[in-house]
């Protein structure tokens, strides 16, 4: 099994004041800082990303600096939207697409997602793509069948030349903001099944190397159980992320994680 650096990303969502923001930016680079093992970010409201950005940077910190969303056009007439140039110039080196908000919530379909995923990619950010089925939908049973046709509309057209700047991310909708989580057999089932999707779309050495982090209700009590999976590299977190020592504890979950060791059979 190719070793996968294990990825913790905070989704701070539509929360906090420039102050309360700054603080927690400053909280996560102080509890994160000479700690080595796990890749974090943090992926604050855009209006505070400037404030992250000059705190991380004060910092020496290596929490990275993501954004929740952007505009796939370089410039020109997109009232509302930030383009990737726009995101860089703030120090923005990883960025969220096709969060089950976004596709639930507001309403952005596939294609767009498609376009987001190849111009985040061409841009040479990390791009952390989500995909997960609704209740309904794990009702049907169609839980797989959802994973691999968000990722295939996502991925299927994109260039990818650096297997790290992908990180997927297995967000079941039920299971976002909600308490409730998969178990983590259930997650380890989905998340080997869509790194074999992985493989069909790039190959198998390739689908080995790419993290597969899950999200839903991720806590300090249940990181450690998700994240001793062997297909499970990490997590995305929102609720939790708002916490600095939750966070932390996550985070330190990821890193101490002991997962089963041998080939991934593809
Ligand atoms: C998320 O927003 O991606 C998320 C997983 O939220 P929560 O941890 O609150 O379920």
């Amino acid at each position: 099994m190719a070793f996968r650096q294990p990825y913790v990303g905070g989704n701070w969502k539509m929360n906090l004041n420039r102050q309360r923001a700054t603080e927690l930016c400053r909280a996560v680079a102080e509890s994160e800082h000479q700690q080595s093992g796990v890749d974090v970010a943090i992926f604050p409201a855009f209006v505070h990303l400037d404030a992250a950005g000059a705190t991380l940077d004060l910092a020496k910190s290596d929490v990275a600096l993501g954004a929740q969303d952007f505009y796939p056009a370089p410039d020109g007439a997109f009232t509302g939207e930030m383009s990737i140039a726009m995101l860089k110039d703030l120090g923005v080196q990883t960025v969220l697409v096709g969060h089950s908000e976004r596709r639930h919530v507001i309403g952005e379909p596939d294609d767009l997602i498609a376009k987001k995923t190849a111009a985040a990619l061409n841009a040479g950010l990390t791009c952390v793509l989500c995909v997960g089925e609704t209740l309904e939908q794990r009702q049907a049973g169609d839980t797989d069948q959802i994973n691999e046709s968000q990722l295939r509309s996502a991925l299927t057209d994109c260039q990818l030349t650096d297997t790290a700047k992908l990180v997927v991310a297995y967000e079941p909708v039920w299971a976002i903001g909600t308490g409730k989580t998969a178990t983590p057999a259930d997650a380890q089932t989905a998340h080997h099944k869509i790194r074999s999707v992985l493989a069909d779309i790039f190959d198998s050495s390739t689908a080995g190397a790419i993290r597969v982090i899950y999200g839903g209700s991720v806590k300090p009590a249940n990181a450690v159980e998700l994240f001793s999976q062997s297909d499970i590299d990490g997590g995305l977190i929102g609720g939790a992320a708002l916490d600095p020592s939750s966070f932390s504890d996550i985070s330190n979950a990821a890193r101490n994680a002991v997962r089963p060791q041998g080939a991934t059979q593809l």
